[in-house]
């Protein structure tokens, strides 16, 4: 298959964007006529990269047209996700829907041995898609430098290859799974649309990122959005990252540990898990100083970013849930005057735990685009 027309690639992104789209409407949003874009439709049709469903019955005065979605023996792309505890590989399709998964569990065990794991899996997707897989996205549970490094404090891994998973992949990209999902959000959870979007994602860190009009803002080396680690926390505290008082310090399990006067936890994610189930006073309590700390951190970063919309994913959507009016008090209480008439709307990631996953898939579909053009 060589280079595709612009408006082809168009077609593309446009159906993978919104699958069920039909001609008609992919007609308007790409601004080329009716004529055009069944052409185009054809071609697409014709290479294996797109399906055209039944007849759908005309409205009004518009004419019978077709819905457009994933070919089924389409391309697809093979999308990663290693936590503090677990692995998972998807072959996505055009589109975002899964076709086929594969998923593990680790106890920290070196990063070589939990790669080894996954790669074995990615193996069996490739043997099982053969060459309708275009290339592989990850997200890590950390640091990720240029798209490929990963230092994941809470696993004590440093400097991990995460392209050795698939080192000859024809797209591999890897990133931060709270950046990943901020991505994610902004394609196809709660900040669709958004001008300028905030996503924060607590679990055994704090992590984030901004994505403004569709776009990732992801620094110089990728490792923009370490937002926990702005100095909004307990100058007391020290944190895994080697200075005081960061704002992720006060807002995970860790703080809630300190909060209920019990040890260090050794899985700060589940222990925060355990204390949110808890049905008692103190736990309450911890739960409300902890949903407060979040949301003071929150109004810092409105203030600073001036996002439409911020969406709260892992313990941030549970601390949410549990505490809102600690969270939404404390937010208020730090905005600045002019904000406070129209705060915007601080809510939970739509696409939960799938976010990071999710967000791998459209990294590499977004490079496989700009591949096709060239
Ligand atoms: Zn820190």
């Amino acid at each position: 298959m060589g280079a595709l027309p612009e408006r082809a690639v168009a077609m593309l992104a446009a159906v993978h964007a919104r699958p069920g789209l039909t001609r008609a409407e992919a007609s308007r949003v790409l601004g080329i006529g009716t004529g055009g874009a069944a052409e185009v439709v054809g071609r697409l049709v014709g290479e294996r990269l797109l399906a055209e469903g039944p007849v759908v019955p005309a409205v009004g005065r518009g004419r019978p047209t077709r819905r457009l979605t994933a070919h089924p023996e389409g391309p697809l792309v093979l999308a990663a996700v290693v936590t503090h505890e677990s692995w998972r590989v998807d072959a996505v399709e055009l589109g975002g829907a899964s076709v086929a998964g594969l998923s593990g569990r680790h106890s920290g065990e070196p990063a070589g041995a939990v790669l080894a794991e996954l790669r074995r899996s990615v193996e069996d997707l490739r043997a099982r898609f053969g060459d309708r897989v275009r290339g592989l996205g990850l997200a890590g549970p950390g640091i990720v430098l240029d798209e490929r490094w990963l230092d994941a404090t809470v696993l004590g891994w440093t400097d991990v290859d995460l392209w050795s998973v698939w080192p000859d992949a024809g797209v591999l990209v890897a990133d931060n799974d709270a950046t990943l999902a901020a991505l994610a959000e902004s394609r196809r959870g709660a900040a669709v649309d958004a001008r300028l979007a905030l996503h924060l994602r607590v679990d055994a860190g704090l992590g984030g990122a901004v994505v403004e009009a569709g776009r990732l803002l992801g620094g110089a080396r990728g490792a923009a959005g370490e937002f926990g680690h702005l100095p909004m926390g307990d100058p007391a505290v020290r944190c895994a990252c080697g200075a005081r008082g960061c704002w992720g310090t006060a807002v995970d399990g860790g703080a809630l540990a300190r909060l209920l006067d019990a040890p260090e936890p050794r899985d700060p994610v589940t222990y925060a898990r355990q204390v949110l189930a808890r049905d008692d006073d103190a736990a309450r309590a911890a739960v409300a100083t902890v949903a407060a700390a979040l949301g003071r951190g929150v109004a810092g970063l409105v203030n600073a970013l001036d996002p439409d919309v911020v969406t709260l994913g892992g313990l941030g959507a549970e601390l949410l849930a549990a505490a809102p009016g600690e969270l939404d008090a404390a937010c208020r209480a730090g905005l600045m005057r002019f904000r406070g008439g129209t705060p915007p709307p601080v809510v939970a990631a739509r696409l939960g735990e799938d976010g990071p996953l999710t967000g791998a898939a459209e990294r590499v579909w977004d490079r496989w685009w700009a591949r096709l053009r060239r």
